[in-house]
């Protein structure tokens, strides 16, 4: 880690704290969870997924509207107009959301229409990608490459920070291995040292690791317990029909109940799991199932 200087606990001793919205953080006390589809895919589906998570214990969405897929013809996303479903969604849900940005060109309206902007592991070594999200202010969510040492990871980090953007979150997602019954292969060793040696929050991702959604929500719990400072995790209204990333999608019911069983984990490791606010944008419906309000 000889050329790492900013992303180093001995430049800053004190953990940075990320700021998503003016009451959601990643970096303090309170853990940071994540639910929602790997793909935006229409404004039903997202306000489905915000419906029901908002009365969880999670405290922002993700979705991608710009998608890095392996083949060409596969869906590509939804692009701008999933964005103003993220920023529709957004402003009814009070909850802020990340989607991935993957050329320095689509920077200004996810900036626009979003909250955290996340760099994919494909992306994590795209340096001028990197230089660019250096001179926002919104945060930034780096993901691990596929293959990256954790020094690699660090140094990418250094390249946001040292253009000018302290509001950096690291992601572990699994690196590649020679196994492939599961997707990738979760390192919580990766989350250790890097919380013991980086002063940035460290969140997981145990759905891109796993690749199977049987396995994510025990991994998740893991993360927590190891020092993650929050878990992203995908799920989707109807997991099978996800037009990306299916096999691995929990269902919205899973993702309740995976962000509840968070809760004794987090007092264990002297963490808090914030509760949901409800608040005056959220109408609880006359039914068993809170609804927002969509007037
Ligand atoms: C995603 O978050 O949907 C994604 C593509 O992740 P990764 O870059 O980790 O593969
Ligand atoms: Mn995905």
């Amino acid at each position: 880690m000889q050329k790492a200087k900013l992303a180093l606990k001995t430049s800053s001793p004190s953990n940075t704290i990320v700021r998503l919205s003016d009451r959601i953080t990643i970096g303090g006390p309170d853990l940071l969870i994540v639910g929602g589809p790997c793909s935006v895919e229409s404004q039903a589906q997202m306000e489905a997924v915000a419906s029901r998570l908002v009365l969880a214990p999670v405290q922002a969405l993700r979705g991608g509207v710009y998608k890095p897929r392996t083949s060409p013809y596969d869906f590509q996303g939804l692009g701008l107009d999933g964005l103003k479903i993220l920023q529709a969604v957004r402003d009814r849900s009070g909850l802020p959301m990340i989607t991935e940005v993957m050329a320095i060109s689509q920077i200004q309206d996810i900036v626009t229409y979003a909250d955290v902007l996340q760099v994919g592991s494909r992306n994590m070594q795209n340096f001028d990608l990197l230089k660019a999200l250096g001179k926002i202010e919104k945060p930034v969510l780096l993901k691990r490459g596929l293959a990256a040492t954790i020094e690699e990871f660090v140094m990418a980090a250094e390249y946001i920070l040292s253009h000018g953007n302290p509001n950096v979150i690291l992601c572990e997602r699994g690196i590649r291995s020679f196994d492939p019954y599961t997707r990738n292969v979760l390192d919580l060793g990766a989350v250790v040292a890097l919380k013991q040696i980086t002063h940035l929050p460290v969140l997981v991702d145990p759905s891109h690791a796993a690749g199977k959604r049987e396995l994510v929500a025990d991994l998740a719990r893991a993360a927590i317990a190891c020092g993650a400072d929050g878990v992203m995790v995908e799920c989707h209204p109807e997991p099978e029909q996800s037009v990306s990333d299916a096999r691995q999608a929990l269902s919205l019911d899973e993702m309740v109940n995976l962000a509840h069983s968070l809760g004794a984990i987090a007092t264990a490791v002297g963490r808090t799991l914030p509760q949901p606010l409800i608040d005056p944008i959220i109408n609880l419906g006359a039914g068993s199932v809170p609804q927002l309000s969509l007037a």
